[in-house]
């Protein structure tokens, strides 16, 4: 989209339809506030988008996307632009000829142990092969602590090393905390109070969030080559924050995937939703759609992922070195005025899509002068010896 002039003065600039950039909108525009939103690739979403395929399978092109969430607020705020479906997500992980569920659960156990433990007897048998550590720094600490070495390097240690191209003793706990240990049978992925898919998909969720009359969306333009021609009060940045400071204390390492998607000629390809390969295969995970979405059709269509450094930037890498130079970036955030740094990319963060639209709501809030918090803690490394209900 060419803009001729400055005759229009926004109040923001919001660089990034994604999750930050599109909530950010959606919730000042709906506050009287205009705003132009700028997007370098050709479609909304971020990440999350999703569209039809070749067969007319609705799949996620940047991997499998599913919302869960403690927060009433943020659930409440995306509820204004979808219906929702009930999802539990469930995983399956492919060790050892068996299919076992992940987060480890009283059947993975008794799978992998060859044991038939009852329900009440899984935390004792945990606590008798797990490793006591005096403090859990990295994600190797978390698991050994939890479930020993054994269930560690069937199920953690090469899945991690292919996902990050790091060992879990390089990664800071929060990575692999992501993941409870379960004393029962629950086999849900997720253990959050909200655990849904939008109805129509997100790419349906987006249109609806940014059809407003004081949005104006400009796709498959870098903001850097509009910026000049548009007038705005603030800047609101969703990419990667060393490439808005143009990489001046270097480059942050962000891990990437390549995404091999496939249609396949039968109704089913796999048993679950999603299977893992912590031990075999380039590639970490195989998801089928269809278990997500709901969609009922002849065909069905899966992603591999296969993880790698170059490509886009999906993951920042949490590690120490990371976090200090990203304190570095922050720094400088901090003072460059008029320009909010918000999402994944450009605060750092491993946030799900709940805790982008809590911290995109927290800046709403903070720049329009309300005290309201919306913001939701990661989970915390300390606290996930496990869930036990
Ligand atoms: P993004 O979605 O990355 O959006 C940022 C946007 O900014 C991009 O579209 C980009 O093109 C644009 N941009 C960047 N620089 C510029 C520029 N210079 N000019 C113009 N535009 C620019 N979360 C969950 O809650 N549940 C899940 O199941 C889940 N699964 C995931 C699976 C995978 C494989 C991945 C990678 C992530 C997953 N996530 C999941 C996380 C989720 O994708 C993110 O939390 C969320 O999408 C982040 O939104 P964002 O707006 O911060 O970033
Ligand atoms: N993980 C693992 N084995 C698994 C699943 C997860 O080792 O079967 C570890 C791995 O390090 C992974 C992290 O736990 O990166 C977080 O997993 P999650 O499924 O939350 O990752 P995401 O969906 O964000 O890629």
């Amino acid at each position: 989209m060419q803009l001729s002039s400055k005759s229009r003065h926004f109040d923001y600039l919001v660089v990034g339809a994604g999750f930050a950039g599109a909530t950010f909108a959606a919730q000042m525009a709906r506050l009287g506030k205009s705003v132009v939103v700028v997007e370098r690739r050709s479609h909304i979403g971020g990440n999350a988008y999703d569209y039809y395929d070749g067969a007319g399978v609705l799949v996620h092109r940047y991997g499998p996307h599913i919302f869960h969430t403690n927060s009433e607020d943020v659930f409440d705020f995306l509820s204004q632009f979808t219906e929702w479906r009930d999802y539990e997500h469930r995983v399956l992980a492919s060790v050892g000829g068996h299919l076992v569920p992940i987060p480890i659960n009283l059947d993975t156990v008794n799978t992998l142990h060859g044991l038939s433990l009852a329900e009440g007897e899984l935390e004792g048998y945990l606590a008798s092969i797990s490793e006591p550590r005096p403090s859990i720094r990295t994600s190797e600490d978390v698991i050994v602590s939890r479930v020993g070495r054994d269930l560690y390097e069937k199920m953690f240690q090469t899945y991690t090393r292919k996902q990050w191209g790091l060992d879990p003793s390089q990664l800071d706990a929060s990575v692999a905390a992501r993941i409870p240990v379960r004393f029962n049978r629950d086999d849900r992925y997720f253990s959050d109070a909200y655990q849904k898919m939008p109805l129509h998909g997100y790419t349906h969720m987006f249109e609806n969030m940014l059809d407003h009359p004081l949005i104006t969306l400009i796709l498959s333009t870098d903001y850097r080559d509009v910026i000049r021609e548009l007038a705005y009060a603030d800047l609101i940045y969703s990419g990667p924050v060393d490439e808005y400071f143009n990489c001046r204390y270097g480059k942050l390492p962000y891990r990437s995937l390549r995404f091999k998607h496939e249609s396949v000629a039968q109704e089913q390809f796999q048993s679950a939703p999603v299977i893992n390969y912590p031990n075999e295969h380039n590639y970490t995970r195989i998801t089928e759609f269809k278990y997500l979405t709901g969609q009922i059709h002849p065909k069905t269509s899966i992603v591999y992922e296969y993880p790698c450094d170059d490509g886009d930037p999906y993951y920042p890498v949490p590690r120490t070195e990371n976090a200090l130079l990203y304190k570095q970036y922050e720094a400088l955030a901090d003072v460059t005025p008029q320009v909010h740094f918000i999402g994944r990319l450009a605060t750092y963060r491993y946030y799900n899509m709940d805790q982008v639209v809590a911290q995109a709501l927290q800046l709403c809030a903070k720049l329009t002068g309300q005290s309201r918090s919306y913001l939701i803690r990661p989970r915390s490394a300390a606290g996930v010896a496990a869930v036990a209900g």
